[in-house]
């Protein structure tokens, strides 16, 4: 059997398959790979062995083990929600950012305190587009930070413009990003390191990254039938209340509703394969709460997210509460199905490189959080 490397291997073994999570890493790598309406393709391939643009993709070989070495230096102590140094309720103190938020606007006011506060060069955020696809921006003020607030539920490949920020000069970033996002992101780095990432002035960048909590995301097919269902007015806000598929609500107020079973077929192929939903490589990771629509869930997982949540604390940026324990085993019970549903349906060959250690951690924790529920 031949084996595939460099932009062939990305083609063979994870556009041609559907596996391609439209994070955006490799694009922003080579000029030969755009995305084009969050569908990513190889236009030519340079024939390169060593090329960075299959050795960033967040669906090749992803060895969890050493992941958690790269980014916290230890072996996991949490096999369902990842590393982390605790897990809490939060929202943004300012009204304005908390009102315009998906949720408790934490991410927005964190990205905001570091934008205003110099604390980065720049942030690499995802703006909405009214019914058309969002799109990456590279964002130096508050106000640009507070336009991209809110969550779009497809996936726009937001990295491909972290090499464009470093280009500029920009080596101090804020990255915000879906899961698979955070692991190209942590590949790129890794590659850094390693002096392998070229296009880097220096291969020397500092970032702080914050990850979306992410259970899937649409196919660019859903801004068709957006469209469609809204006849031009402009989509102003998405949200997922539990259970109940997606509502949009449109700039004259009115609301148009997605229900769960016209939602499925519109989820993005490569988001049944994925075994990370809470960000599990990001300094801090964010989601709701299925509970207080007016909160977010926050876990807070390196030194580095550990000392900008004290800091945006301190600061009076963000407020923050216990997690109410009778709740957790919701989000365990829930993370665990998933990740066990992707064991299952694994495969040889696949994305996953994961040890018989690593699963037997990840068993006994389900084990254990399904025991707790009852
Ligand atoms: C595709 C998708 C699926 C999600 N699924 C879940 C889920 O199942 N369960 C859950 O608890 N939470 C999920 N979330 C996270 C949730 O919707 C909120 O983004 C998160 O709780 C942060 O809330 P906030 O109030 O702090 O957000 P805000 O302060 O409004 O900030 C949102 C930030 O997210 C960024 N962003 C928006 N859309 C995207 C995107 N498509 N890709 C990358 N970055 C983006 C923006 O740049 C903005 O900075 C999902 C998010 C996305 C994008």
């Amino acid at each position: 059997m031949k084996i595939l490397t460099g932009p062939e291997k990305l083609k063979k073994e994870v556009m041609d398959r559907n596996l391609c999570t439209g994070c955006g890493a490799c694009v922003g790598l080579c000029p030969y790979i755009y995305a084009v309406n969050e569908r990513v393709a190889l236009v030519h391939s340079c024939g390169l062995k060593e090329g960075n643009c299959h050795q960033v993709c967040p669906r090749i070989e992803l060895n969890p083990v050493e992941m958690d070495k790269q980014v916290f230096n230890k072996p996991r102590a949490d096999h369902i929600l990842g590393e982390n140094k605790g897990i809490f309720f939060a929202r943004a103190v300012d009204q304005q950012i908390s009102e315009n938020g998906q949720y408790g606007g934490v991410v927005t006011a964190l990205a905001a305190y570091m934008v205003k506060n110099k604390k980065v060069d720049a942030a690499v955020l995802t703006r909405a587009n009214g019914n058309d696809v969002p799109e990456p921006v590279l964002v130096q003020t508050m106000e640009e930070v507070l336009g991209c607030s809110g969550s779009k539920y497809s996936a726009c490949p937001t990295l491909k413009i972290v090499s464009e920020g470093l280009k500029k000069g920009f080596l101090r970033l804020c990255v915000v990003g879906r899961p698979c996002q955070v692991i190209a992101f942590r590949k790129m780095q890794r590659l850094c390191g390693q002096n392998k990432l070229k296009c880097f002035p220096d291969n020397k960048f500092e970032a702080i990254v914050i990850g979306l909590f992410c259970f899937w995301s649409l196919s660019p097919d859903f801004y068709i039938k957006l469209k469609d269902k809204t006849a031009g007015n402009k989509t102003v806000r998405l949200d997922i209340p539990p259970n109940r598929g997606l509502v949009a609500v449109l700039e004259n107020g009115a609301k148009v509703e997605f229900p769960l079973e016209e939602l499925r077929p519109l989820i993005r192929e490569a988001c049944v394969d994925c075994f990370d939903i809470t960000s599990e490589y990001a300094d801090v990771s964010v989601g709701s709460t299925e509970y207080d629509p007016e909160w977010n869930t926050l876990i807070v997982r390196t030194e580095k997210g550990e000392a900008l949540i004290k800091e945006a604390q301190a600061a009076g940026v963000i407020e923050i509460k216990q997690y109410p324990s009778e709740i957790l085993p919701n989000l365990l019970t829930a993370v665990a199905n998933k990740k066990a549903r992707v064991l299952h349906g694994l495969q040889q060959g696949d994305y996953l490189r994961l040890s018989d250690d690593y699963l037997q951690g990840f068993y006994a924790a389900q084990k254990t959080t399904e025991s707790e529920k009852c």
